[in-house]
């Protein structure tokens, strides 16, 4: 079970992060995937873009190989359970815990105008999605390792004092590690709203592409073989990892290693590796978004999985709380 906010255009984080296991896991497990449409009014009070972004959401997901007849692809408001298991869920959860969250304290320090208890609560509804269909695997990107952390802790408090209901969540990808996709100024992560020329979006057209990897950050290279590479340096590597051939990222790492790296060139490759892989994914994404008819399918058939496993644990939850006075 995952899901992803609709406040913006997908990029590579997403991408690396959380769809690729998408993609992937929808062939071995019964999986759930959602627009995060509630989250979204946390931080983006003003609903005129959601639908558009909505709808872009569902379309880069499926331009990327997520396959609504194989997993349930949902929008999270459809499912009302979630509100349900979320009130439960926040009289186990203390404030204490909430106000230290990192996310919390970032997003206080972007916007102190704005810290609403949705805000507050934001891993609260988070444990709510997941373990709504008790799931166990969320394929999820490093930023979110702390969230699952405070699930594990929620779904530990409440099979403590009602029984055991719920599976304890973990973080998965399907490389060894969570994954981080840095920006490409050298500092912080790509995302959809931060330092926009800084991230690449599956919707940037080739020319935009290019334009955004020459401008990363480099230096002079370094002057002593084998050297330490600067977090910089380092992230254009771990972007080459991603979207480039074994050959290619051999050959920069060696001229690296004897000081014989020129960057400008570097760049060049990494940004048709780029080119090449993203262009794909932008051509199919026109298409799905113009067939609203399609979208809507997608929606109602998402839902009507993602609700019949809602009440089946809705039942064993009320049943668990003592909630059932017949
Ligand atoms: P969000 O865009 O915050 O709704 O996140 C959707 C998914 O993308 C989550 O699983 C995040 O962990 C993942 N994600 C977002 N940004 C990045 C990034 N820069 N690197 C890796 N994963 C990311």
């Amino acid at each position: 079970m995952s899901g992803i906010r609709p406040t913006g255009f997908l990029h590579l984080g997403n991408y690396f992060g959380a769809i690729r296991n998408y993609v992937k896991m929808q062939e071995e497990f019964e999986c759930y995937f959602m627009v995060a449409d509630l989250h979204s009014l946390t931080t983006h009070p003003d609903t005129k873009e959601l639908k558009g972004n909505v709808h872009r959401v569902l379309a880069e997901n499926i331009a990327c190989g997520l396959d609504p007849d194989k997993a349930a692809f949902y929008c999270q408001s459809h499912i009302y359970e979630t509100s349900e298991l979320y009130l439960y869920l926040n009289m186990l959860a203390y404030k204490g815990e909430l106000e230290k969250t990192t996310t919390f304290k970032d997003k206080v320090r972007q916007s102190p105008d704005n810290v609403n208890a949705g805000l507050l609560t934001y891993p609260v509804l988070q444990t709510a999605d997941i373990i709504l269909h008790r799931a166990s695997l969320v394929p999820v990107g490093k930023d979110q390792e702390q969230h699952l952390e405070m699930a594990r802790n929620f779904v530990k408090r409440f099979n403590h004092r009602y029984g055991d209901v719920f599976p304890e969540p973990m973080a998965f990808n399907y490389s060894q590690e969570l994954v981080k996709v840095p920006s490409l100024d050298g500092s912080g992560k790509m995302s959809k709203s931060e330092n926009q020329m800084a991230t690449l979006y599956l919707a940037d057209d080739d020319e935009m592409i290019r334009k955004k990897v020459m401008k990363a950050k480099t230096d002079a290279g370094p002057t002593e073989p084998n050297s330490e590479k600067p977090e910089y340096i380092s992230n254009l590597f771990l972007l080459m990892k991603l979207v480039s051939s074994q050959e290619v990222i051999e050959k920069y790492e060696a001229d690296f290693n004897t000081c014989n790296i020129r960057y400008g060139d570097m760049k060049k490759q990494l940004a048709e590796d780029m080119v090449a892989f993203i262009a794909p994914i932008r051509e199919k994404v026109d298409g799905i978004l113009a067939d609203d008819a399609y979208l809507r399918q997608v929606m109602e058939k998402g839902a009507e999985k993602a609700r019949a496993s809602a009440s089946e644990t809705m039942k064993l939850v009320r049943e668990a709380i003592g909630l059932n006075y017949f």
